[in-house]
């Protein structure tokens, strides 16, 4: 068996064996111990908490109210506690190792911003708290904005929207109450290509007609076929910038004029803002409507680590129309708008989004994050993070094929496709393979305008030896997988579960812990 520098084991032998090593009675190997479902371990006669009986209360639910148990299995505190602990040791995190999946910039989350989150003045408010009592979370929401504001170069910001996503329905929604109180009824949605998927599902959302826009072979947004298809119907044109190609559009400007020109909007996928922040200010591009997503340039966690946050940046045309609540400063004092009255100078906004206002504990964990780093540090930010990927497109574009290669440097992510790898060898046995070598699958089969997509976001974040360490990952797959090698059709080999069948998975899912349906799937 031959061992690389790091000392792990390569060859398919080497596979083979640790595969065929002697099973052992309970499945646990080691520190790799093996867990059952909840719904089988568990009992509904058990419990962890010791509750005194409820007393007899008259319900006032009628026919409505539940007489048996809804059959949820109970175990003891500490078997709730290894249960749960067990699972996360199954689990890949960002503090295990790099998250190398493009799209999402699992960065990070520095723990200077967790200290200040769980600080009790921060930590145990209560949103419906005297606004005279909360001035310092309503100055953090204000500074936070302002900061969003100056970076993007944009009129204002709504900061409760709560994910990328909902920061598109709040875009599209600016927009649309826009075209109402100039009472101009359009009623499609362009989207090119190279947009991420969330973009054409909420212009769907929102009742749109979402029609394509083709992308270059360069892989950047087609100009001419974007300029033939505006007209009266036309309400906007979603785009990602930096694109899921990891390219920077570099015709913006010009996509923002004539858009404008056809009187409608340019709303812009800020998701990718951290290979940009410093540099580019997307109000100069001529943008309406742009998300950030806290939770990846601004280092929040995410994932299952913590929730979203979604502001969105908005143009001067789009300012008016902007969600309630908003804090504002009068005076020394800062309030939270809650309602527009009728002198009120904001204009028609088109509403509330949520019930409060927003993820106070991201916007405290993203203004850590800025404040530590400085105007300077956040422009360093955007340059390590295309530095990184670039890194990583150049060591590693002699033995994938890199389709954009050679449309000059990437921005914060590498996109390789599947092209050159033996017969019956995919980018799925390569993500599989990656689970071998400790390292969580790269993005898979996205963006869609590349065959067998790989897009591998290392973030600024990482360092140098990490990189290396995960290139040497990548290069070995891909020989691998340029070889024929027969044993990589089985990774993975040394994960919790082996190569799962996608198809049924996805055709006969199991969704129930019924006795039946464990049993069925067990065979
Ligand atoms: C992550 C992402 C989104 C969606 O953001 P969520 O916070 O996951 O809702 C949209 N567009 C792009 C380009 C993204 O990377």
């Amino acid at each position: 068996m031959t061992m690389l520098k790091e000392g792990r084991p390569t060859t398919p032998q080497a596979l083979t064996k640790a595969d065929s090593a002697p099973a052992t009675a309970t499945g646990n190997r080691a520190l790799m111990l093996e867990e059952a479902l909840i719904f089988e371990i568990g009992s509904t006669e058990t419990t962890g908490v010791d509750f005194a009986e409820a007393p007899e209360v008259a319900s006032r639910l009628g026919d409505l109210a539940r007489t048996d148990s809804i059959g949820l299995p109970g175990l003891s505190e500490q078997e709730t506690v290894r249960h749960y602990t067990r699972l996360s040791r199954q689990n890949y995190a960002i503090d295990l190792g790099l998250f190398p999946l493009g799209s999402c910039t699992m960065k990070h989350n520095p723990r200077l911003n967790e200290k200040v989150a769980r600080m009790p003045g921060f930590a145990d408010l209560h949103p419906l708290a005297p606004q005279s009592t909360v001035q310092g979370a309503l100055a953090v929401i204000h500074e936070l904005a302002a900061w969003l504001v100056t970076l993007t170069g944009m009129h204002s910001v709504a900061m409760s929207p709560k994910a990328g996503a909902h920061g598109e329905l709040c875009g599209l929604l600016a927009i649309r109450a826009a075209l109402e109180a100039r009472g101009d009824a359009r009623s499609v949605i362009l989207v090119p290509e190279s947009a991420h998927g969330t973009n054409p599902a909420t212009a769907a959302f929102c009742g749109y007609k979402v029609e394509d826009i083709p992308a270059t072979p360069d892989g950047r947004v087609d100009l001419e076929a974007l300029k033939g298809r505006l007209g009266p119907d036309v309400a906007a044109v979603m785009i990602t910038n930096p694109n899921t190609c990891g390219l920077f559009e570099r015709d913006m400007k010009t996509i923002s004029d004539a858009v404008h020109a056809a009187g409608a909007f340019v709303y812009c996928d800020g998701a990718n803002f951290n290979a940009i922040v410093g540099r580019v200010r997307p109000g100069d591009l001529g943008v309406d409507a742009m998300h950030i997503n806290l939770h990846k340039t601004f280092s929040t966690p995410h994932g299952g680590g913590g929730p979203g946050s979604g502001p969105v940046v908005l143009s001067e045309a789009l300012a008016p129309f902007a969600p309630l609540p908003f804090v504002e400063k009068q005076g020394d004092k800062f309030v939270l708008v809650e309602e527009e009255t009728a002198e009120d100078h904001h204009g028609q906004t088109f509403g509330r989004m949520v019930a409060f206002h927003g993820q106070m504990g991201m916007f405290t964990r993203a203004l850590t994050y800025i404040l530590s780093h400085g105007a300077d540090g956040l422009r360093q930010v955007a340059s390590d993070a295309v530095l990184n990927a670039n890194y990583i497109l150049r060591s590693l574009d002699d033995v994938l094929d890199a389709p954009f290669g050679g449309s000059g440097p990437c921005m914060h992510e590498a996109l390789f496709s599947d092209k050159g790898l033996a017969e019956g060898f995919t980018t799925l046995d390569i993500a599989k393979g990656l689970i071998d070598e400790g390292f969580h699958p790269m993005t898979m089969y996205f963006p869609l305008v590349v065959h067998g997509a790989m897009l591998v976001e290392p973030t600024e974040t990482e360092s140098k030896a990490a990189l290396d360490q995960f290139i040497l990952a990548l290069r070995s797959l891909a020989e691998r997988a340029k070889a024929g090698d027969e044993a990589l059709k089985g990774a993975p080999y040394f994960a919790p579960r082996r190569r799962l069948d996608e198809t049924l998975a996805a055709r006969k899912p199991v969704l129930t812990w019924t006795e039946p349906a464990l049993a069925e799937a067990a065979e």
